[in-house]
């Protein structure tokens, strides 16, 4: 099933003995103000104090990436027209400013006191459901209670239109409960791990015959598929995200309640940045 803009920053709480244990570094993230609709600032722990470890996250299946390697690049039309809007982007690209309670920054320490690599390294689809303006009008508002909270860093829209949202360097409320491979960070010691730390949450827009919570849809345009490959080859080039680090939210969501992106032809996004030459 798919919630409109469900995708929320992880808000069930977490009851696990460890969490009971983990000791002083949970005690001095106690002290630290809640700021409302961000995330728990880090906290350098107090001298001799040893960080305690995070809870793993429940096992997963493992993923296995539809996309594969490679090197030969057939369609020169396909690439010449990619290599153009690869050229146009930048200046093309509408930039939304989002209210600052559906995102947060990305913290450099859970919320035990150890160091994480907030360096994007995973990129989680998703689908709006309803259309883009209703997506943007939704990060737009001020959403005072955690689980309203939710954004994304970019929108594509099914005329091809990028959104940018948010800057990747933010920390965008995208999934939940959630992991990827074994990783989660736990950044409040009172809630579940989530990948938002460490991921780009980037979303489609639904056609209009999936605006419900049916099982599929009519899927998603060209244009949306080759903007989504621009896009994703820059990802991939800028922060050395491997494709099988591509994933979705129906994926990596461990409440097993997001389906989303819905209808999505992975053979259409592996011609694409493979014409690209990011597939190589
Ligand atoms: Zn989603």
């Amino acid at each position: 099933m798919v919630r409109p803009f469900s995708d929320l920053k992880p808000s069930r709480p977490l009851i696990r003995p460890t969490a009971v244990a983990a000791g002083a570094a949970v005690l001095a993230l106690a002290v630290v103000a809640w700021h409302q609709g961000r995330e728990p600032l880090p906290v350098p722990l107090p001298a001799g104090v040893q960080p305690a470890k995070a809870p793993a996250p429940p096992q997963q299946t493992a993923w296995v990436t539809p996309l594969r390697k490679q090197c030969d690049r057939p369609d020169q039309s396909l690439r010449q027209r990619l290599t153009t809007l690869q050229r146009n982007l930048p200046s093309q690209m509408r930039r939304v400013s989002i209210d600052p309670s559906n995102y947060g920054e990305r913290t450099p320490r859970d919320a035990y006191g150890n160091s994480v690599d907030i360096t994007p390294s995973l990129v989680v689809l998703h689908e709006t459901v309803y259309g883009i303006g209703s997506a943007i009008n939704t990060f737009t508002t001020h959403h005072p209670h955690d689980h309203d909270q939710v954004s994304y860093h970019l929108l594509i829209g099914e005329d091809g239109q990028v959104v940018e949202t948010l800057d990747p360097a933010k920390r965008a409320f995208g999934a939940g409960y959630s992991a990827f491979k074994g990783r989660w960070d736990v950044t409040n010691p009172n809630m579940d791990g989530s990948v938002n730390n460490f991921a780009l949450h980037l979303s489609l827009e639904t056609p209009l015959d999936g605006e419900d919570d049916g099982p599929r849809h009519s899927g998603y345009t060209g244009l949306q598929y080759d903007a989504l490959a621009v896009v994703l080859a820059n990802w991939m080039r800028r922060y050395r995200i491997p494709m099988d680090h591509i994933t979705t939210h129906r994926y990596v969501d461990l409440g097993a309640a997001r389906a989303d992106p819905r209808s999505f032809d992975w053979s259409a996004l592996q011609v694409r940045l493979a014409a690209l030459g990011a597939l190589c």
